[in-house]
């Protein structure tokens, strides 16, 4: 199939071969001439399958030919949870549309609203906005929606995890009730289902790929560690595999300037995003990753969810994220349209849980690689795809000294079975106590650890972080701002 058989016309069909499209993907032959053909669309699809051009191409196809946005006027809108995927988006437009006498712009917060304003005053065919910053500007007169014939709801899955649907519900009663609707989510919840109801009349449904299947290009492994030894691994990771471009995910925006600077203090240039740092940090740090200044990228995942950074070759979980689905797009940023990545895990024993979930979500066991000088003191135990993690423990015996009743570590140490260890290049190291399950090592042929173990091992005791606060999550307007 070509993108000639869409019902595109040339102006765009030029656009897109200036691209260096020659096929459309799955999503793409779905949703653009059902699009064009004036239907509601709702579709399933994660990053990395050519949605944005699925939705912008038949917009820009239908608004090249009707009446240009009268001022103030918007003729499409499209809604993004986060700034870095509306810019994103928003660069789409102006890329598929330079053929076309269009006029489309950006709003979102944490920049200046009046230039926003000025933009719109002429009109807009194509408004990319987030949310909050949308109600600011419809609050201020500066964006009116007479001519409205297309909303789209951009990863509305991720748009009601960060808490917009008050905002979402609001805008949609400013809109005309005569409207096409699309909607694109990464997974479908009954929460989606219940915000679809209220959104698409009718609608085409379109999933390219299996819902919560990840990208099927992405090698994945993980390396079970203690929790004080993930960053001293880290850097020995990317320092042994000379990894050049690393996008690093961490639970918590605290966590993710800690492990910054913890990289750069090793030599490592390293810089964060997360919703607490400023628009012109955000962008800054971006650019420096994607034109390859910044080595490492540590983010959180709503600061990271939509960036399209071509071929990013690893992904590495610094933290599992506690809502499984966000394994999914986290590994989804890489192995993107054809490539082949790497997704890597670091995991410690109190994420036991997270892992099953994540395991379970994607009906695979993620292999396990140990590395040298790394093995955890706090056992990472196996896991199943089929119990659940059993939470009811029989009361223990409490032995003199552990008036808790907790092992030491040195016991928990002795709880660990011994494995067949495998190298990754597949010569098999055989331990003195081989049993039939295999583990997997990365050789350090050096014998050298950058990060070298703490002296007292026992110190490595992982806290539960399941307390930590999230990135951003708004339950207010004032806590919103950071990422409008
Ligand atoms: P998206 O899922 O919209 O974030 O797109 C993921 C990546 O795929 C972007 O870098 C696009 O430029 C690229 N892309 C989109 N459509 C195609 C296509 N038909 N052929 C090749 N690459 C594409």
């Amino acid at each position: 199939m070509t993108f000639d058989s869409l019902g595109l016309s040339a102006p765009i069909l030029d656009a897109v071969s200036a691209k260096g499209y020659e096929t459309p993907s799955p999503i793409q032959a779905k949703a653009i001439p059902a699009v064009i053909a004036g239907q509601d669309v709702m579709a399933a699809a994660q990053t990395g399958t050519g949605k944005t051009a699925g939705f912008t191409l038949p917009i820009l196809e239908k608004l090249s030919q009707g009446e240009r946005a009268r001022p103030n006027q918007v003729r499409a809108l499209i809604l993004t949870p986060t700034r870095e995927l509306a810019a994103q988006v928003s660069e789409s437009v102006a890329t598929y549309g330079k053929n076309l006498p269009l006029r489309s712009t950006v709003v979102f917060g944490g920049v200046k609203i009046n230039p926003q304003m000025m933009k719109l005053r002429k009109g807009v065919d194509v408004l990319v906005a987030t949310p909050g910053r949308l109600l600011d500007l419809c609050n201020q007169g500066a964006v009116k929606f007479d001519q409205l014939e297309v909303l789209v709801l951009d990863e509305a899955d991720r748009m009601l995890d960060m808490g917009f649907i008050h905002d979402i519900k609001k805008i949609l009663n400013l809109l005309p009730r005569q409207r096409q609707n699309l909607m694109f989510s990464a997974t479908f919840s009954d929460d989606i289902r219940q915000l679809a109801k209220g959104l698409v009349n009718n609608p085409v449904e379109i999933s390219v790929s299996p819902p919560n299947t990840p990208v099927a290009a992405v090698e994945q492994w993980l390396c079970p560690v203690d929790k004080k030894q993930k960053s001293a691994l880290l850097t020995q990771l990317i320092e042994k595999h000379n990894w050049s471009q690393v996008l690093v995910f961490t639970r918590t925006k605290h966590g993710a300037n800690r492990l910054a600077r913890q990289l750069e203090s090793r030599g490592i240039n390293a810089s964060a995003i997360h919703g607490n740092k400023s628009q012109g940090a955000r962008t800054k740090a971006l650019a420096g990753f994607k034109a390859g200044s910044i080595r490492v990228l540590v983010a959180t995942d709503i600061a990271a969810r939509g960036l399209d950074i071509d071929h990013l070759p690893q992904v590495v979980n610094f933290d599992l994220p506690n809502v499984p689905e966000d394994y999914i797009h986290r590994i989804g940023r890489t192995g993107r349209a054809g490539a082949t990545g790497q997704a890597i895990s670091l995991v410690c024993a109190d994420e036991f849980k997270q892992l099953t979930d994540i395991e379970r979500l994607i009906n695979q066991i993620i292999e396990r690689k140990l590395v040298d000088d790394f093995e955890p003191v706090h056992h990472l135990p196996e896991s199943s795809l089929k119990q659940r993690p059993s939470h009811t423990k029989k009361p223990k015996k409490v032995k003199p000294g552990h008036r808790d009743g907790q092992r030491s570590s040195e016991n928990a140490r002795g709880h660990r079975s011994p494995d067949r260890l495998v190298s990754v290049d597949g010569n098999a190291k055989q331990s003195a106590n081989s049993k039939s399950r295999s583990r997997y090592r990365l050789d350090n042929q050096s014998g050298e650890n950058p990060g070298s173990r703490p002296k007292n091992r026992t110190g490595s005791s992982a806290r539960n972080s399941s307390g930590n606060h999230h990135d951003n999550r708004p339950g207010t307007s004032r806590n919103r701002s950071g990422n409008r």
